[in-house]
């Protein structure tokens, strides 16, 4: 923990970091939700669907690489249990139980949105007051939206294989 840094933050440390554990544990709920869903994705499209999954999967890692820096940072400690994750988490976990491409884009997509409601509203508590956490949130939400674009393209594009096939 830096303590300068810590102190420009003030007295909504203890909010930053509540917000910044509860994005963590999003953010491995959802790496584990695409790492697994590119391993059992099965149906039409699917070499495309998994290599963005699996990209998307490199992502959230990275995202919670940050998240972590920044807790630590801060003076707070990462959620140390996996466990732990289900108690903080937003956004939830959607298990890959039907590996049919168009369900794992739908329920990855559900977590995109969730995601950028989390860090949008991250940007929105940190504004005035923490500029690192600002500055990471909107790096952050940057992808998160392109994320939840590239799936919604990859589901046009499977509606439309659907569509022109039937
Ligand atoms: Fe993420
Ligand atoms: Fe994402
Ligand atoms: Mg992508």
């Amino acid at each position: 923990m830096g303590t300068r840094g810590r102190e420009i933050v003030g007295k909504n440390v203890e909010k930053v970091l509540d917000l910044l554990t509860r994005a963590f544990a999003d953010e491995w709920l959802a790496h584990y939700q695409y790492w697994l869903g590119a391993k059992v994705a099965k149906g039409p499209m699917k070499e495309a669907v998994i290599a963005e999954l699996l990209q998307h999967a490199a992502d959230e890692l990275r995202h919670a690489d940050m998240v972590a820096n920044r807790i630590v940072q801060l003076g707070g400690t990462p959620i140390t249990t996996p466990k732990g994750w289900y108690d903080k988490t937003n956004c939830g976990y959607d298990a890959p139980d039907d590996p049919y491409v168009a369900t794992l884009l739908d329920q990855n997509i559900k977590g995109e949105q969730c995601a950028i409601s989390v860090y949008n509203a991250m940007l929105e508590a940190t504004q005035t007051t923490d500029p690192v956490t600002y500055n990471l949130a909107l790096q952050i939400l940057q992808d998160e939206v392109e994320h939840e674009e590239d799936l919604q393209a990859l589901q046009e594009d499977l509606e439309l294989m659907v569509a022109r096939k039937g």
